[in-house]
């Protein structure tokens, strides 16, 4: 058998692949800098056209882009009338954003267990955790695969809820034909540059509702407004405003939505490209799962996910080492692995908050077996194979 490298013997790959880059072209850049040139750095007409790309893709008829996807989940929580009081059902199996942004309008975030299968926000505990104070529900389109979302909304409308999906994973994915976004009250998309596309710092919420687009408006600036018909006040003359709500400066920039606008443009490619090399992985992995060494992700059969991420769940009761040691023994094959999440209650700062290791059993446990394979559109055919190479010989090294 070749010797780990992590015991000195050759790595897999001469140079580390990252778990997760952006893909900027020429034209990309080309579109950045005719905005440097322009008028307007900040608050000009690009955001808008960044924002409608956007709108269309999720199939609805408003967006509203911020700085980036914290703060937009922010925006929405704001928009929703969360407030102190407020319970917020959201998922323990993501990035800590997802329930940070419920603490920022003072509600409370309770975090209901997984699918077995799907590793999504399952509605079957959502339903235990429901009480008279619940006000919303934040599923995460975990790993890049599309909630299944009508699900969710039937529940939500039958109960008074309002429905915020965290698709900072998904943009370009859809569910049952639908596209992420056409289905939730409001939906979040990140554009930070491991997502599907990028602008740099980025977020946007879509929504149907014109309620929640005027309150995001607001939020996004200062909670200040210049449409005179909005006014509480008659207007004082010509450079008059109204500051009606305790807002932020939540904006992205011209230049962003530049950058956004030109990747907009190829996130079907990108799409087709993740779910190529996911693929592979899954054909390539057939015969390690038979061996009873992992499970491959799955996905359910009425969505097409975005893969964002590409997790392996180990069968660390056939396997001699843990996570930890099969991790380094990756990283020294120079395969960039990584892990999502750290289950959110189980970070220090919501420990200190009261929530208890041992809540949310199937999360903690997924947790303890998953790790990130490398995944992105830029990745060639050959680097997926580097990575399957390196993950069976790491694997059967240690079984
Ligand atoms: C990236 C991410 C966010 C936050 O987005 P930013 O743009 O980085 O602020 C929120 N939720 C999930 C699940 C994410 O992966």
């Amino acid at each position: 058998m070749e010797q780990l490298a992590i015991n000195g013997g050759k790595p897999a790959r001469e140079k580390l692949l990252a778990y997760g880059s952006q893909w900027i072209s020429d034209a990309d850049i080309e579109e950045v800098v005719l905005v440097l040139k322009s008028d307007y750095l900040t608050q000009g007409p690009t955001i808008a056209e960044f924002e409608r790309s956007v709108a269309a893709v999720a199939g609805v008829e408003y967006a509203v882009a911020f700085c980036n996807g914290t703060a937009a989940l922010h925006g929405a929580c704001y928009a929703a009338g969360i407030t102190e009081g407020d319970e917020v059902i959201t998922t323990p199996l993501t990035f800590a954003a997802s329930s940070n942004c419920v603490l920022y309008v003072g509600g409370t975030p309770v975090f209901a267990d997984v699918d077995p299968t799907t590793f999504l926000l399952d509605l079957n505990e959502v339903k235990k955790k429901l009480t008279s104070k619940t006000k919303a529900i934040i599923p995460v389109d975990f790993t890049g695969q599309p909630i299944d979302m009508r699900k969710f909304k039937a529940f939500a409308e039958k109960n008074g809820l309002v429905m915020i999906q965290d698709a900072a994973h998904s943009l370009g994915a859809s569910f049952a034909g639908e596209p992420v976004g056409a289905v939730a009250d409001m939906t979040m998309f990140s554009f930070h540059p491991v997502k599907p596309v990028t602008t740099g710092e980025g977020g946007v919420i879509v929504t149907n509702n014109p309620d929640y687009y005027r309150r995001l408006l607001l939020f996004r600036s200062h909670g200040i407004t210049r449409d005179h018909q909005a006014y509480t006040n008659e207007s004082e003359g010509p450079w008059y405003y109204e500051m009606q709500e305790l807002g932020y400066n939540y904006r992205l920039t011209d230049l962003q939505a530049a950058l956004g606008l030109s990747q907009m443009g190829r996130l079907g490619e990108f799409v087709q490209l993740r779910n190529n090399i996911a693929q592979t992985y899954s054909n390539l992995f057939e015969d390690l799962e038979n061996e009873g060494l992992i499970r491959r992700p799955l996905v359910h059969a009425e969505a097409i996910s975005g893969w964002h991420l590409y997790i392996l769940h180990l069968q660390l009761d056939h396997l001699t080492a843990g996570r930890k040691e099969i991790f380094e023994a990756l990283r020294a094959e120079n395969i960039g692995v990584n892990v999502h999440y750290i289950p959110v209650h189980l970070l220090p700062y919501y420990q200190r908050l009261g929530y208890e290791k041992g809540s949310l059993p199937l999360a903690e446990q997924l947790y303890e077996c998953f790790i990130t394979l490398p995944l992105f559109p830029k990745m060639t055919e050959q680097d997926a194979k580097d990575v399957v190479n390196a993950v069976y010989k790491v694997l059967r090294a240690y079984r």
